[in-house]
């Protein structure tokens, strides 16, 4: 992509009214645009990190089993009346509406409803089972708050996927495989090292829910880590009773602020009863099915690596998720010059090789362009520029480090492969 192209300019300044970093980041580096408190666009590059952490998200999902379709966001009333979950006064984050004839309707808060409600229509026996269908979609909460950018959105996008297993120990098999792909995500979208899986309340089903929580000050929970075994206690649960049955050594844990980014939880049979839910089993009976489910906001993550990864220049992405591999700069004036016509070149020869790069070709002063590139957060740099061909070819520096150096634009083509290779 061509940076002169790209209709969004990074900004000074983020709106007066936005207090949470992640967001005056975002917002400054043109990455997304905000359209009230809690509610956020996804502009081009945004779209991109969105979608890299989307297919990250995806690919383990699809390894443990999980087959993806996407649910509707208008609801019917019905449905959720029947777990007990439309009244406001039981809810009270709904977003509702009402057709023109007075029917009314709500924009989905969760899916749980959904998917119970409409899986009655395709289990039948045991043979049906298990299932693991997920989806990526738009939710829409009205929470009271929404100070913390895209950690907190009133319409946000997530990744749900819900398990339906015939008994507790094939489900308890499947959360196990969850638990290790949700770690290999947070592994992959670089968190890794400062997400842990977190003992929170389980409701009625299971002791203890699972969450995935990762250290930032932006974070609203408080948990409490233990190194040594890289697990960590929710406060909501945090007794002795607790560090106790886990085996942790209450003299090394320590109380950091953290942030859920995704959690896992066993339902047991709370949806598929009143939804009536159930199969035949080998026997002949008829059995309730067993529930699990399993979700990861994707605008809070985003907004998470923003927070944790990013230094008072701008923002730094891991590999990974960063919209663009490389971020090509071409300092001068003269667009007619040989020095433009061998970044055009570099740029073409990325670009066919399946290189996504950032080109940017403005009229712009180094200064501006070294900005620019330090507070968008690409990965990795390379300037070409009178000075760096007179040096034999292009200047690359990590955005993470200071250390720049020359190399050849063979070295170059060679270094970068494009991420299928
Ligand atoms: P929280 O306690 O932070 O409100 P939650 O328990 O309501 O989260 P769930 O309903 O379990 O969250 O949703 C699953 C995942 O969706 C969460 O782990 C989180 O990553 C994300 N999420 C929840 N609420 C929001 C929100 N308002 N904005 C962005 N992501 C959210
Ligand atoms: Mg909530």
């Amino acid at each position: 992509m061509r940076q002169s192209q790209l209709f969004t300019k990074t900004r000074k300044e983020a709106p007066a009214n936005e207090v949470s970093k992640n967001a005056i980041l975002l917002i400054r580096a043109g990455y997304i645009h905000k359209e009230m408190a809690g509610v956020y666009s996804y502009l081009p590059l945004g779209l991109r990190v969105l979608k890299k952490i989307e297919d990250i998200i995806r690919n383990e999902m699809n390894t443990i089993g999980g087959i993806e379709m996407r649910t509707s966001i208008i609801q019917t009333k019905e449905v959720w009346e029947k777990s007990n979950r439309w009244d406001d006064n039981i809810v009270d984050n709904w977003f509702k509406t009402e057709l023109k004839n007075g029917t009314e309707i709500g924009l989905s808060f969760t899916n749980e409803e959904a998917y119970s409600s409409m899986l009655t229509q395709y289990i039948h026996s045991y043979t049906d089972l298990p299932i693991y269908p997920y989806d990526f979609k738009n939710i829409f909460r009205n929470e009271t708050r929404s100070k913390s950018g895209i950690m907190r959105g009133r319409e946000f996008y997530w990744k749900a996927l819900y398990s339906f297993s015939k008994d507790d120990a094939e489900h308890q098999e499947f959360y196990e495989k969850a638990k290790q792909a949700y770690k290999n995500i947070f592994q992959n979208v670089g968190i890794g090292h400062i997400t842990y899986m977190t003992f929170a309340s389980g409701g009625s089903f299971s002791k203890f829910s699972h969450e995935f929580q990762t250290i930032t000050e932006a974070g609203e929970d408080t948990i409490y880590i233990d190194e040594a075994k890289g697990i960590a206690i929710n406060k909501e649960v945090y007794t002795d009773e607790v560090i106790e049955s886990l085996g942790l050594n209450k003299d090394k844990i320590i109380e950091q602020k953290a942030v859920e980014v995704g959690n896992i939880f066993s339902l047991g049979t709370k949806f598929s009863e009143p939804f009536n839910l159930s199969f035949t089993n080998e026997s002949g009976e008829k059995q309730l099915v067993t529930m699990g489910s399993y979700g990861i906001g994707l605008g809070r993550l985003m907004g998470t690596i923003a927070e944790v990864l990013s230094d008072d220049k701008g923002l730094i992405w891991p590999t990974s998720v960063s919209p663009f591999s490389l971020h090509l700069i071409v300092l001068g004036k003269d667009k007619e010059g040989d020095t433009y016509k061998k970044a055009e070149e570099i740029y073409n020869e990325l670009t066919k090789k399946g290189i996504e790069v950032l080109f940017d070709d403005r009229d712009e002063s180094a200064g501006a362009k070294f900005a620019d590139s330090d507070l968008i957060g690409i990965p990795m740099r390379v300037v070409v520029s009178d000075k760096s061909i007179a040096a034999g070819g292009v200047e690359i520096k990590e955005r993470k480090g200071d250390k720049s150096e020359i190399i050849t634009i063979e070295e170059l083509y060679k270094t970068y492969k494009p991420n299928c290779e």
